[in-house]
Protein backbone atom coordinates (compact mmCIF):
# COMPACT_ATOMS: atom_id res chain seq x y z
CA UNK A 1 0.00 0.00 0.00
CA UNK A 2 3.13 2.37 -0.15
CA UNK A 3 2.06 4.24 -2.70
CA UNK A 4 -0.94 5.56 -0.84
CA UNK A 5 1.34 6.86 1.16
CA UNK A 6 1.63 9.63 -1.54
CA UNK A 7 -1.41 11.52 -0.39
CA UNK A 8 -0.18 12.20 2.84
CA UNK A 9 -3.30 10.65 4.74
CA UNK A 10 -3.69 10.88 8.30
CA UNK A 11 -4.05 7.32 10.32
CA UNK A 12 -7.95 7.06 9.64
CA UNK A 13 -8.47 7.30 6.53
CA UNK A 14 -5.24 6.18 5.50
CA UNK A 15 -6.77 2.72 7.08
CA UNK A 16 -9.66 3.75 5.58
CA UNK A 17 -8.29 3.69 2.13
CA UNK A 18 -6.27 0.65 3.07
CA UNK A 19 -9.80 -1.53 4.19
CA UNK A 20 -10.89 -0.05 0.68
CA UNK A 21 -7.98 -1.77 -1.04
CA UNK A 22 -8.21 -4.83 0.51
CA UNK A 23 -11.98 -5.25 -0.06
CA UNK A 24 -11.49 -4.60 -3.51
CA UNK A 25 -8.85 -7.08 -3.74
CA UNK A 26 -11.05 -9.87 -2.18
CA UNK A 27 -13.88 -9.45 -4.58
CA UNK A 28 -11.27 -9.24 -7.39
CA UNK A 29 -9.56 -12.32 -6.54
CA UNK A 30 -12.99 -14.72 -6.21
CA UNK A 31 -14.34 -13.29 -9.37
CA UNK A 32 -10.86 -14.05 -10.98
CA UNK A 33 -11.35 -17.57 -9.59
CA UNK A 34 -14.69 -18.29 -11.15
CA UNK A 35 -14.95 -16.57 -14.70
CA UNK A 36 -15.40 -17.60 -18.34
CA UNK A 37 -14.31 -14.08 -19.31
CA UNK A 38 -11.13 -12.59 -19.56
CA UNK A 39 -9.61 -12.25 -16.02
CA UNK A 40 -9.10 -8.79 -16.64
CA UNK A 41 -12.93 -7.78 -17.44
CA UNK A 42 -14.19 -10.18 -14.97
CA UNK A 43 -12.76 -8.22 -12.77
CA UNK A 44 -13.01 -4.76 -13.57
CA UNK A 45 -16.80 -5.82 -14.30
CA UNK A 46 -16.96 -6.70 -10.54
CA UNK A 47 -15.04 -3.67 -9.09
CA UNK A 48 -16.21 -0.64 -11.05
CA UNK A 49 -19.07 -0.29 -9.31
CA UNK A 50 -17.79 -1.23 -5.81
CA UNK A 51 -15.50 2.17 -6.65
CA UNK A 52 -17.77 4.12 -8.25
CA UNK A 53 -20.44 3.73 -5.46
CA UNK A 54 -17.80 4.42 -2.65
CA UNK A 55 -16.67 7.68 -4.58
CA UNK A 56 -20.32 9.08 -5.23
CA UNK A 57 -20.84 8.33 -1.11
CA UNK A 58 -17.63 10.90 -0.87
CA UNK A 59 -19.09 13.56 -3.70
CA UNK A 60 -22.78 12.84 -2.25
CA UNK A 61 -21.19 14.34 1.02
CA UNK A 62 -19.39 17.15 -0.55
CA UNK A 63 -22.14 18.04 -2.42
CA UNK A 64 -24.75 18.00 1.19
CA UNK A 65 -22.18 20.94 2.67
CA UNK A 66 -22.24 23.02 -0.84
CA UNK A 67 -18.46 21.80 -1.83
CA UNK A 68 -19.59 19.38 -4.72
CA UNK A 69 -17.36 19.31 -7.85
CA UNK A 70 -17.42 22.26 -10.98
CA UNK A 71 -16.97 19.03 -13.12
CA UNK A 72 -19.61 18.80 -16.02
CA UNK A 73 -20.06 17.51 -19.38
CA UNK A 74 -17.81 19.86 -22.19
CA UNK A 75 -15.01 20.27 -19.51
CA UNK A 76 -12.48 18.43 -20.22
CA UNK A 77 -8.72 19.60 -19.34
CA UNK A 78 -8.48 15.36 -16.85
CA UNK A 79 -8.91 14.19 -20.44
CA UNK A 80 -5.35 15.97 -21.83
CA UNK A 81 -3.53 14.57 -19.06
CA UNK A 82 -1.80 10.98 -18.85
CA UNK A 83 -4.39 8.27 -17.59
CA UNK A 84 -2.42 5.43 -15.35
CA UNK A 85 -4.44 2.46 -16.05
CA UNK A 86 -4.46 -1.51 -14.81
CA UNK A 87 -5.09 -4.50 -17.16
CA UNK A 88 -8.80 -4.41 -16.06
CA UNK A 89 -9.16 -0.72 -17.01
CA UNK A 90 -7.55 -1.70 -20.46
CA UNK A 91 -10.07 -4.68 -20.75
CA UNK A 92 -13.12 -2.75 -19.45
CA UNK A 93 -12.15 0.07 -22.87
CA UNK A 94 -11.53 -2.95 -25.20
CA UNK A 95 -15.00 -4.16 -24.34
CA UNK A 96 -16.66 -0.66 -24.49
CA UNK A 97 -14.99 -0.41 -28.23
CA UNK A 98 -15.59 -3.68 -29.67
CA UNK A 99 -19.49 -2.87 -29.15
CA UNK A 100 -18.75 0.34 -31.04
CA UNK A 101 -19.78 1.20 -34.68
CA UNK A 102 -17.12 1.05 -37.06
CA UNK A 103 -16.75 4.71 -37.25
CA UNK A 104 -15.98 4.77 -33.71
CA UNK A 105 -13.55 2.13 -33.50
CA UNK A 106 -11.86 3.42 -36.22
CA UNK A 107 -11.77 6.89 -34.83
CA UNK A 108 -10.27 5.58 -31.82
CA UNK A 109 -7.70 3.60 -33.18
CA UNK A 110 -6.55 6.07 -35.39
CA UNK A 111 -6.13 8.68 -32.93
CA UNK A 112 -4.35 5.92 -30.33
CA UNK A 113 -1.73 4.86 -33.26
CA UNK A 114 -1.29 8.95 -33.92
CA UNK A 115 -0.74 9.76 -29.77
CA UNK A 116 1.65 6.59 -29.25
CA UNK A 117 5.04 8.84 -29.82
CA UNK A 118 3.68 11.40 -27.60
CA UNK A 119 2.73 8.63 -25.26
CA UNK A 120 5.68 7.33 -24.82
CA UNK A 121 8.29 10.47 -25.09
CA UNK A 122 9.66 9.72 -28.32
CA UNK A 123 8.21 13.21 -29.34
CA UNK A 124 7.01 16.06 -26.56
CA UNK A 125 3.82 15.38 -24.90
CA UNK A 126 2.29 18.50 -25.40
CA UNK A 127 -1.33 18.63 -24.77
CA UNK A 128 -2.33 15.45 -25.62
CA UNK A 129 -6.16 14.41 -25.90
CA UNK A 130 -7.31 10.92 -24.67
CA UNK A 131 -7.95 8.99 -27.62
CA UNK A 132 -11.35 7.90 -26.25
CA UNK A 133 -12.31 11.79 -25.59
CA UNK A 134 -15.04 13.20 -27.48
CA UNK A 135 -13.22 16.73 -28.68
CA UNK A 136 -15.76 18.61 -29.49
CA UNK A 137 -18.48 17.62 -27.29
CA UNK A 138 -15.66 17.13 -24.04
CA UNK A 139 -16.90 14.43 -23.14
CA UNK A 140 -15.64 10.72 -22.68
CA UNK A 141 -17.27 7.95 -25.46
CA UNK A 142 -16.47 4.92 -23.00
CA UNK A 143 -17.76 6.93 -19.82
CA UNK A 144 -19.35 3.56 -18.05
CA UNK A 145 -16.31 1.84 -19.40
CA UNK A 146 -13.91 4.73 -18.33
CA UNK A 147 -10.37 3.81 -16.22
CA UNK A 148 -11.15 3.66 -12.11
CA UNK A 149 -8.18 6.90 -12.44
CA UNK A 150 -10.84 8.69 -14.15
CA UNK A 151 -13.34 7.88 -11.71
CA UNK A 152 -11.72 9.66 -8.99
CA UNK A 153 -11.25 12.76 -10.24
CA UNK A 154 -13.08 15.70 -9.08
CA UNK A 155 -12.30 19.71 -9.04
CA UNK A 156 -14.24 22.39 -7.51
CA UNK A 157 -12.31 25.30 -9.49
CA UNK A 158 -12.35 24.23 -13.39
CA UNK A 159 -10.41 27.51 -14.22
CA UNK A 160 -7.43 25.33 -11.95
CA UNK A 161 -7.36 22.55 -14.36
CA UNK A 162 -4.92 23.02 -17.18
CA UNK A 163 -5.14 20.84 -19.95
CA UNK A 164 -1.52 18.69 -20.32
CA UNK A 165 -0.65 20.67 -17.14
CA UNK A 166 -2.02 19.91 -13.47
CA UNK A 167 -5.42 19.27 -12.30
CA UNK A 168 -7.47 20.84 -9.09
CA UNK A 169 -8.61 17.55 -8.07
CA UNK A 170 -10.21 16.19 -4.73
CA UNK A 171 -8.00 14.15 -2.85
CA UNK A 172 -10.53 11.70 -1.64
CA UNK A 173 -11.82 10.75 -4.62
CA UNK A 174 -8.48 9.94 -5.92
CA UNK A 175 -7.97 8.39 -2.71
CA UNK A 176 -10.45 5.83 -3.02
CA UNK A 177 -9.28 5.36 -7.03
CA UNK A 178 -6.06 4.55 -6.36
CA UNK A 179 -6.81 2.04 -3.20
CA UNK A 180 -9.31 0.26 -5.50
CA UNK A 181 -6.53 0.19 -8.30
CA UNK A 182 -4.26 -1.49 -5.69
CA UNK A 183 -6.49 -3.83 -5.13
CA UNK A 184 -7.31 -4.82 -8.79
CA UNK A 185 -3.39 -5.40 -9.60
CA UNK A 186 -2.87 -7.12 -6.26
CA UNK A 187 -5.29 -9.53 -7.64
CA UNK A 188 -5.11 -9.54 -10.65
CA UNK A 189 -1.07 -10.42 -10.06
CA UNK A 190 -2.22 -13.38 -7.90
CA UNK A 191 -4.09 -14.28 -10.53
CA UNK A 192 -1.19 -14.62 -12.64
CA UNK A 193 -1.97 -11.85 -15.06
CA UNK A 194 -0.33 -8.70 -15.62
CA UNK A 195 -0.50 -6.41 -11.89
CA UNK A 196 1.03 -3.37 -13.56
CA UNK A 197 0.00 0.32 -14.29
CA UNK A 198 0.75 1.82 -17.45
CA UNK A 199 -0.20 4.66 -19.65
CA UNK A 200 -3.65 4.19 -20.73
CA UNK A 201 -2.77 5.32 -24.38
CA UNK A 202 0.22 3.18 -24.81
CA UNK A 203 -1.69 0.26 -23.54
CA UNK A 204 -4.24 0.83 -25.67
CA UNK A 205 -1.88 0.86 -28.72
CA UNK A 206 -0.52 -2.05 -27.80
CA UNK A 207 -3.88 -4.21 -27.25
CA UNK A 208 -4.80 -2.63 -31.03
CA UNK A 209 -2.01 -3.74 -32.43
CA UNK A 210 -0.56 -0.38 -33.28
CA UNK A 211 2.93 -1.09 -30.55
CA UNK A 212 5.08 -3.98 -29.46
S1 LIG B 1 -11.55 17.56 -12.87
FE1 LIG B 1 -11.33 19.68 -13.62
S2 LIG B 1 -11.18 19.47 -15.88
FE2 LIG B 1 -11.99 17.55 -15.09
S3 LIG B 1 -14.24 17.79 -15.31
FE3 LIG B 1 -13.65 18.38 -13.18
S4 LIG B 1 -13.37 20.61 -13.24
FE4 LIG B 1 -13.33 19.85 -15.37
S1 LIG C 1 -10.99 7.44 -20.62
FE1 LIG C 1 -12.60 8.96 -20.76
S2 LIG C 1 -12.60 10.05 -18.78
FE2 LIG C 1 -10.63 8.97 -18.97
S3 LIG C 1 -9.20 10.45 -19.88
FE3 LIG C 1 -10.09 9.25 -21.58
S4 LIG C 1 -11.86 10.47 -22.26
FE4 LIG C 1 -11.28 11.23 -20.21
Amino acid sequence: MGELADFGLDDEDFEAATELAEQVQTVAELVARGTELSVPLAVSEATQTLTTDAIDEEIDEDEAVGQGPACAPGCSACCHIPVSATAADVASILDWLGAQPADVREDIERRTREALPRATGTAPRGVLACPILDVDAGTCRAYEARPLACRGCFSDDASQCVPGGTISAFVVPQVIARSASVGVRMALAAAGEDGACEDLIVALARELGRAP
